[in-house]
C-alpha cells in the first residue's frame, strides 16, 4: 500500500484528510495516511494559543491570530461545497463570525468524517529528503510526547504547514534605541494591551486594517498607520491618521516621508509573512512571494520537478477554506492516478502562462475573478461539488464596497449563502459594541438574550 505524509493539520491538511475519507466512503482505494500536526490539536491558524515566540516544546509559536479576530471577509465567501454552514450550526447564523465559531465549523467537518484518528499531534516534522533509487521521501519527525526523533517512508508528500507563520522583520533607523515595545503582528495577542496608548501600525494590508481596528475598538488612544506603497484608504475614525512611508523613529517619536511626525508608544509592524519550509530539503523547498500564482506548483498544487510532492494554501488568499478544498481533492485524484499529468516542460509552460496573467491584473475584482476561475479549473477536474463561483466573486465585491462605507460596520452586513441559499441573520450586537468573540457569547439568540436580561 502507498503511503502519504501531510505535514500540518490546519484547514489545508484537514481538506486532504477529508479529500482521500470522502473518495474512501465511495469505494475506493486509498493509500495510508499519517498527518503530522506539531500542535496539541488540530485547525493551524485558528488554533488560537495566548504563546508567543517558542511553544512549551521550544516549537515556533505557529498561529498569529488573535483575541478578538473575526472573519475579515464573509462566511459565505469561504463555505465548504459539502458541508455547510446550516448543516453545522442547524440555524443561520452571521456573516462574519470570530475565529472560534469558524474553528468549530472547520472541526465539525473532520470530526463528521472520523479522520482525527490519521493525526500525530505533537510531532514536528523536521526534515523531509526524496531518495531517486526507492523513489521515495524520507520524513523525520520530532515526537514531542515521548521526545523521540524517528524516520518514516513515504511515496507521497503534502505540504500544508501555512505561510502566515513566520514574520517578515524590517529594520528602520532607531529601533534599536525606541523606548516603547516593537512587536510584529505575529505576537500581536490582545488589544487591551494597548488600551490608552498611541499606536503606530507599519503596513497597509489586512493585519495593519484589522489589528489597527481592534486597537480602536479596545480604547487605543490614537492609531497612526503607514504605507510603503498605498494607503488602504478607508474612512477612518477621528483617532486614526494614515500617513506615508515611516523614515525613522527615536526614543518616543516616529518620523514620516511627508515630513510629520508623532509621538507613538508601541510599534506593531503588519509587514507580512514568509513563505518558510525550514524542514524541506533544497530541492523541495518552495521559494516565493505571497502571490496568488506562485511558480514550481502545477495547477498551484504538485512540485513540477517532483509530482510526488504537493503543497497546499500556499496562493495569497482571497478565497481560502474552499480553495483548499479543490486543490486537497485535485491532488488526491493525482496521487490515486485519477489525473495523469503533461510532461514537465508542458506544467512549467501553464504554470507560468498563469504567473504572467496575474501580473496584469489591475484590481482587486479581476484578482477575484483570476483565483475564483483557478478554483473553478481544479473542481472542474474532480468530484467536489461545483458552485456557482460568479456568485461568489459578486459577494466579494459587495464586501469590498460595504468595508468603503464603512470600515468600522461592514461586518454587520449579511449575505446569502451561495451552498443553500439561506440568507445569513444579522448578529444581535454590532461588532463595534460586541466585546466579547467567544462561540457561546457568539451563538447567543435574541430570545437568550431577553431571558437574560429579563
Ligand atoms: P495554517 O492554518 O497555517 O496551518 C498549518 C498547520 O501546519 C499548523 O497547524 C501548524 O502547526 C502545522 N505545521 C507547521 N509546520 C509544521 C511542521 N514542521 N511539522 C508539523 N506541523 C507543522 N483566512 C480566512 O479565510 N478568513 C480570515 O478571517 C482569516 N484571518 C486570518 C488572520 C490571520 C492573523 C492570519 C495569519 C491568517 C488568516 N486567514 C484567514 C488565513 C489563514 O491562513 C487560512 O484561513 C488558513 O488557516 C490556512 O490554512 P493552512 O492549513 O494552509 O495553514
Ligand atoms: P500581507 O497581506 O502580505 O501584507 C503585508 C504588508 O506589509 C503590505 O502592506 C506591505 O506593503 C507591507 N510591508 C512589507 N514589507 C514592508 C516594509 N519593509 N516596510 C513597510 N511595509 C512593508 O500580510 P498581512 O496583512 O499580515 O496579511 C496576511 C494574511 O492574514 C492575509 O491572508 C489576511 O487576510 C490575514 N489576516 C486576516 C485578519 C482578519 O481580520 N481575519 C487579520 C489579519 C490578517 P506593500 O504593499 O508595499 O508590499
Amino acid at each position: 500500500m502507498k503511503r502519504v505524509a501531510i505535514i500540518g493539520a490546519g484547514p489545508s491538511g484537514m481538506a486532504q484528510l477529508r479529500a482521500f475519507q470522502s473518495a474512501q466512503s465511495k469505494g475506493i482505494e486509498i493509500p495510508e495516511m499519517v498527518c503530522f500536526e506539531k500542535q496539541a490539536d488540530w485547525g493551524g491558524q485558528w488554533n488560537y494559543t495566548w504563546h508567543t515566540g517558542l511553544d512549551k516544546h521550544g516549537e515556533p509559536v505557529h498561529s498569529s491570530m488573535y483575541r478578538y479576530l473575526w472573519s475579515n471577509g464573509p462566511k459565505e465567501c469561504l463555505e465548504f461545497a459539502d458541508y455547510t454552514f446550516d448543516e453545522h450550526f442547524g440555524r443561520p447564523i452571521g456573516s462574519y463570525p470570530p475565529r472560534a465559531v469558524l474553528w468549530d465549523y472547520i472541526k465539525g467537518r473532520v470530526e463528521k468524517a472520523d479522520v482525527r484518528k490519521y493525526v500525530r499531534f505533537n510531532s514536528a516534522v523536521r526534515h523531509v529528503e526524496f531518495h531517486p533509487d526507492s523513489k521515495q521521501f524520507s520524513v523525520t519527525v520530532h515526537n514531542h510526547v515521548t521526545d523521540e526523533v524517528y524516520t518514516e517512508t513515504f511515496d507521497f508528500v503534502v505540504v500544508a504547514s501555512g505561510h502566515f507563520s513566520t514574520p517578515r522583520i524590517p529594520e528602520y533607523e532607531g529601533f534599536g534605541s525606541f523606548g516603547g515595545r516593537i512587536l510584529h503582528a505575529h505576537d500581536f495577542r490582545d488589544a487591551l494591551e494597548f488600551k490608552g496608548k498611541n499606536v503606530l501600525l507599519v503596513g497597509s494590508s489586512y493585519s495593519a486594517e484589522d489589528i489597527g481596528s481592534q486597537c480602536y475598538k479596545y480604547g487605543a488612544k490614537q492609531i497612526i498607520s503607514c504605507y510603503r506603497s498605498s494607503p488602504m484608504g478607508y474612512h477612518w475614525p477621528e483617532n486614526w491618521s494614515e500617513r506615508p512611508q515611516l523614515l525613522r523613529v527615536d526614543q518616543t517619536h516616529a518620523y514620516f516621508a511627508d515630513g510629520s511626525s508623532a509621538e507613538i508608544d508601541a510599534i506593531i509592524l503588519c509587514t507580512g509573512y514568509l513563505h518558510s519550509f525550514p524542514f524541506m530539503s533544497e530541492s523541495l523547498r518552495l521559494k516565493t512571494d505571497n502571490i496568488l500564482y506562485p511558480l514550481h506548483l502545477y495547477q498551484g498544487v504538485v512540485w513540477e520537478v517532483n509530482p510526488q510532492l504537493f503543497y497546499l494554501g500556499m496562493q495569497d488568499q482571497w478565497y481560502s477554506f474552499n480553495m483548499f478544498d479543490a486543490q486537497a481533492w485535485y491532488a488526491r485524484d493525482v496521487m490515486l492516478g485519477k489525473i495523469a499529468l503533461p510532461s514537465f516542460a508542458e506544467m512549467q509552460a501553464d504554470t507560468q502562462a498563469w504567473h504572467e496573467q496575474e501580473k496584469t491584473l489591475q484590481d482587486a475584482a479581476a484578482m477575484f475573478k483570476f483565483q475564483g476561475d483557478y478554483i473553478m479549473r481544479l473542481i472542474d477536474q474532480t468530484d467536489y461539488p461545483s458552485f456557482d463561483i460568479e456568485a461568489v466573486r459578486l459577494t466579494f465585491l459587495q464586501w469590498k464596497k460595504h468595508k468603503q462605507e464603512n470600515i468600522m460596520a461592514f461586518r454587520d452586513n449579511t449575505y446569502c449563502s451561495l451552498m443553500t441559499g439561506t440568507m445569513a441573520t444579522p448578529h444581535h450586537t454590532p461588532w463595534i459594541d460586541a466585546l466579547d468573540d467567544s462561540l457561546e457569547a457568539y451563538l447567543q439568540t435574541e430570545a437568550d438574550l431577553q431571558q437574560k436580561a429579563g
